[in-house]
């Protein structure tokens, strides 16, 4: 099946809903005009639909191996990974002095969106590199940035990010692997790393690892932690790679999907590295990796659930069943609901991302604290429905499908498996959720009453338009406003946390009814005005029942003994 990236909702998106105009207002992004923007969403697009698509059925029959050693990835990968680099598309966001494209970070959450939904597995590794890149560029040496950046920008060598060990997850801070200063300036990392994501690979000249690790007198927890660039290679005295460092891959895991991306057990024995930031300051530099990443794994999500929902399109327009006007599937109502609620979920998870993406650009534009907290708000929110938009669009494809969908060789459940990890990695969703309601609310609720305002605003105007859809979203608002403030009021954090899932996904289901509605008065009796009549209708009266989870408190569920949960 062809993958078509999704260039003119993100088009409609950027121009009618998120408000993308003030982004090329500002001085930094003055060149990111529309028509720029335009073009490079249709570049991108044609090298996802030409190059990338055809290579996600590759990485899930024919995985990553490792071969006396030596990582071996799945085929055709290489020349994927060689053109994304060459498009320019690992640096769309990186400084220009180093080779990258200085675009706004809301064009590359798009650009790194359609390559998600054509072929997530292979995408991951000029994610990965990205997240790298950002926080090099915040945190490392002159000397560090103007050796690496130039080579991750251009693909030359890539990125990973070492964080989880065995007995270390959510819980980075109880990481035990180690760095002990060489007294030249480097340093001898030692430790054990899991679940590393393209930990290797066989068409880069070097994978420069992130890892973190603590010093003889870091303290226990997140604050003894640094931040270490551990490479395969030694740069030579030329910054060509030299000889190997003291590390290797140990083993691939064995994973439900995503099998075209290399999860490498890592071990390091003395390997030698620089230090990233400050002594005991490696959870400030990875953080500006991972907020990164947070962002792009909600892309992650919305992508793979676009490459689904087109595959099911696409198969309810040809399947015969039951009778009905056109002969196939499509024209059955409950097949209708399915594809429905697929494109609608996917239109408000996408809004929020960019809303998100957005902030950070204008943050960076303008220096912004407003624009800051509402980055840091809105992130755990893109994460999190950005990834459970993906993980029940998939679902929801393999059901359009019939026994097809459960037949791998549809292709509909691949999606459902692949994308299944997007809620586990870079913070679980229950973790994003609790940073939602606890961090994210240190402000007294501040931030979020400003999108609420801002919310209520936007629907006293579209009372003269749509005063029904108005009114749903306006109602909403006010019940997420009560609920925001029952959250901020309990003292005993278990209260909060016990609801923060529910939390996130009813303002997530809010900001969705939010957008859609920016999304009718701007397409009034078109297509989009039609598919936020249907989201506003059916799906948004979902928060309502969302936030009375979300107020019940936790003494509920702690209510069974362990005995009785067993029972
Ligand atoms: C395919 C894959 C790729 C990955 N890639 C990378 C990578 O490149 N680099 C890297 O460093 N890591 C990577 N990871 C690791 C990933 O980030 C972790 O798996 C994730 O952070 C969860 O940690 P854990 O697996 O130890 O689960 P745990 O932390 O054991 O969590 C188990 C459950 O308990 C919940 N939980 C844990 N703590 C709390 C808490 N305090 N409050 C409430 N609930 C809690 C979790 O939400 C989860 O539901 C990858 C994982 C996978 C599967």
């Amino acid at each position: 099946m062809t993958f078509r990236a999704p260039v003119s909702e993100y088009e409609f998106l950027l121009n009618h809903v998120v408000g993308y105009d003030a982004i090329p207002a500002t001085d930094r992004f003055a060149e990111a005009t529309s028509d720029v923007v335009s073009a490079i969403l249709n570049e991108a697009g044609k090298m996802c639909g030409e190059v990338m698509a055809p290579l996600q059925r590759n990485g899930d029959l024919t995985p990553a191996y490792l071969e006396n050693g030596v990582l071996r990835t799945s085929p055709g990968f290489g020349d994927g990974f060689k053109a994304i680099a060459e498009g320019g598309w690992i640096g769309m966001s990186a400084p220009e002095e180093y080779g990258g494209m200085g675009l706004p970070l809301t064009v590359a959450t798009a650009v790194n969106e359609m390559m998600a939904g054509a072929c997530l597995s292979l995408q991951l590794a000029p994610l990965m590199s990205q997240g790298q890149i950002e926080a090099l560029e915040h945190h490392a040496s002159d000397a560090i940035k103007e050796l690496y950046l130039p080579k991750l920008i251009s693909g030359e060598w890539s990125g990973t990010m070492n964080l989880t060990e065995p007995q270390a997850g959510s819980d980075v801070g109880a990481l035990s692997s180690k760095a002990v200063p060489n007294g030249d300036g480097t340093y001898a990392v030692s430790g054990q790393k899991i679940f590393i994501s393209w930990g290797d690979n066989d068409f880069c000249g070097n994978i420069c690892h992130l890892v973190l690790a603590r010093l003889p007198d870091g303290g226990p927890g997140t604050k003894g932690i640094s931040l270490f660039l551990v490479p395969k290679f030694l740069p030579d005295a030329d910054g060509n790679p030299g000889k190997a460092n003291d590390l290797k891959v140990v083993s691939l895991e064995h994973k439900m999907g995503l099998h075209g991306s290399p999860t490498c057990v890592m071990q390091y024995d003395g390997a030698i590295g620089w230090l990233v930031g400050a002594e005991h300051g490696g959870m400030a530099a990875m953080f500006t990796m991972m907020n990164n990443a947070r962002l792009g794994v909600g892309g992650q999500g919305v992508g793979a659930g676009e490459g689904a929902y087109q595959h099911a399109l696409a198969y309810a327009l040809e399947r015969k069943q039951g009778r009905t006007a056109s002969g196939t599937i499509v024209d059955h109502a409950d097949v209708r609901r399915m594809l429905m609620e697929m494109k609608a979920e996917l239109f408000a998870s996408r809004a929020i991302l960019l809303a998100c993406a957005q902030a950070i650009d204008m943050q960076a534009a303008t220096g912004d604290k407003t624009w800051a907290s509402r980055a840091a708000f809105l992130t755990p929110i893109a994460k999190a429905f950005g990834t459970d938009t993906g993980i029940r669009v998939a679902e929801t494809g393999v059901q359009v499908h019939g026994g097809m969908g459960f037949i791998e060789e549809s292709g509909a459940a691949q999606y459902c498996r692949d994308v299944r990890v997007t809620a586990i990695y870079e913070g679980t969703n229950g973790i994003q959720s609790m940073d939602l309601v606890a961090r994210k609310m240190m402000d007294g609720g501040e931030m979020a009453s400003a999108l609420i305002d801002e919310i209520e605003e936007q629907a006293e105007r579209a009372r003269a338009t749509h005063p029904n859809m108005a009114e749903s979203v306006w109602q909403a608002c006010e019940s997420l406003r009560e609920a925001t403030e029952w959250l901020v009021s309990q003292q005993d954090m278990q209260d909060r946390f016990a609801g923060s899932v529910p939390y996130l996904r009813a303002f997530a289901r809010v900001l969705g009814g939010h957008y859609h509605l920016a999304a009718a008065m701007a397409d009034q009796g078109g297509p989009r005005e039609k598919l936020a009549r249907f989201y506003i209708t059916r799906m948004l009266p979902e928060h309502s029942g969302l936030l009375a989870h979300a107020q019940a408190g936790a003494a509920g569920t702690f209510a069974l003994s362990l005995e009785e949960l067993a029972g």
